[in-house]
């Protein structure tokens, strides 16, 4: 599946005919040509420098210069100020701070969250797209408040946070005057004491009035060996919430087509649930407050490692992180460098058809050179068909709108697409519908 040739996709003409697999999205050179630079030796050293720490449990040691989570956050800060410095000062880099309950903890303590931001700021500064892992670790398997044994964390998520400083010295580097819309590279703590370190940062969003595009995690992105010997390391899940308001599924799609056009050979498994079975991710604080998140995952876990002391360095597969990691700055470069999406849309049964069209509206966006329409049975797996709309923010679709889903995007100057909103998804933004004609 979807390893077809990197190419444009014109538009087809049924919806039944076979999906387009990269949606339309044309490749980016440039894009193309920074995947090349993550480093899985790179990767490597970052890891297990976070891995000498001992333990980067959130309420342990903030003191040594050796040991502990203060130690960790200053370590990939140090990191991170030395990358915007490579790029001309390109990133602006901060601790984002404050304090939460450990809820988990019988004491309730307060304790205080420090997340770690690189920013790349983009002509607009008030849309992000926001990507993540979380730097700290646990030993929960045993006891959750074990805060000063060893907690390695190589893979949960050693691999996700070295991944996500890795995309922001790449990306710095590559595009240092930015995107459409900022970037926060950002490396979370209290994930393991129930999301407190993401739940800031998206709360923080929320209060500055930030419009975040999407908000991605990447957590146990490394393992490729299941405990009864199987191994994938051609492939990686993506959760996101099957929500038709929110987007998670449109989120996912943009995924699994960014992918295909930019790493055919590296098969992306859209998972339309928010997270696996049982267990939470730094996406979800943004979902629950209606914003797309994803949550990139490793194939094949081992349950038998996370968790616990046995969670080392030599379980980690670094060219695997590194596709993941190319996958990851592919989407959100693409993200960043189109035009945000329309809010609100809105639709009218088209009476001259005898209802078998409808006419189509979505509020405009800024920065966009034209729309398309995307259509897809409602139990399509993506989308068959795009119809080029023009530069307008009406148009009569020749489709039965009872039976399909429909959605629409905006189509910047250089090319590069837009997440897509669902035309009259249930509970989603309205426009005042269309005149009827
Ligand atoms: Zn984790």
């Amino acid at each position: 599946m979807l390893v077809l040739a990197a190419a444009a996709v014109a538009a087809s003409t049924s919806v039944g005919a076979q999906a387009p697999a990269t949606l339309g999205f044309a490749k980016d050179a440039r894009i193309a040509a920074a995947l090349a630079d993550i480093s899985p030796a790179r990767l490597r050293a970052s890891d297990s420098a976070l891995v000498s720490f001992g333990t980067r449990h959130t309420m342990s040691d903030t003191l040594s210069p050796t040991r502990g989570i203060g130690a960790a956050r200053r370590w990939i800060h140090a990191q991170l100020l030395q990358y915007s410095k490579d790029c001309g000062d390109c990133l602006r880099i901060e601790y984002d701070t404050g304090s939460a309950v450990v809820g988990r903890s019988p004491e309730r303590p307060q304790v205080r969250m420090v997340n770690v931001v690189a920013w790349l700021p983009g002509r607009d500064t008030s849309r992000v797209v926001v990507i993540g892992g979380h730097y700290d670790s646990c030993i929960c398997s045993t006891n959750s408040m074990d805060f000063t044994s060893d907690a390695p964390g190589a893979d949960d998520d050693g691999s996700g946070t070295v991944a996500v400083m890795e995309l922001a010295r790449v990306m710095g580097k590559r595009f240092p005057q930015g995107f459409d819309a900022s970037i926060a590279f950002i490396l979370y703590t209290g994930e393991e004491l129930g999301l407190l370190g993401s739940t800031q940062f998206a709360e923080r969003l929320k209060r500055e009035g930030k419009r975040v595009t999407a908000a991605f995690t990447d957590d146990i992105i490394g393992n490729v060996v299941a405990d009864d010997g199987r191994t994938d390391s051609t492939s990686v899940r993506v959760f996101a919430v099957d929500s038709l308001a929110i987007g998670g599924g449109e989120l996912a799609r943009y995924v699994w087509a960014v992918g295909a056009l930019y790493q055919p050979s590296f098969e992306v498994l859209p998972v339309l649930r928010l997270d696996r079975l049982g267990r939470g991710g730094d996406h979800r604080p943004f979902v629950e407050r209606g914003i797309p998140g994803l949550r990139f995952s490793e194939r094949l876990e081992n349950y038998k490692r996370q968790h616990l002391p046995t969670d080392s360095l030599a379980d980690v597969n670094f060219p695997y992180v590194a596709k993941v990691a190319r996958l990851n700055l592919a989407t959100v470069a693409s993200l960043a460098a189109a035009p945000a999406r329309p809010e609100q849309t809105a639709y009218a049964r088209d009476r001259n058809s005898g209802g078998q069209s409808f006419t189509i509206r979505w509020s405009p966006v800024a920065n966009a050179a034209g729309y398309e329409l995307l259509v897809r049975r409602t139990t399509a797996p993506t989308y068959t068909r795009i119809v080029n709309a023009g530069n307008v923010t009406e148009f009569l679709l020749d489709e039965q709108l009872d039976d399909v889903w429909v959605g629409v995007r905006a189509v910047g100057a250089d090319g590069h697409r837009s997440l897509t909103t669902v035309v009259g998804a249930p509970g989603g933004a309205r426009l005042p519908a269309p005149p009827r004609r």
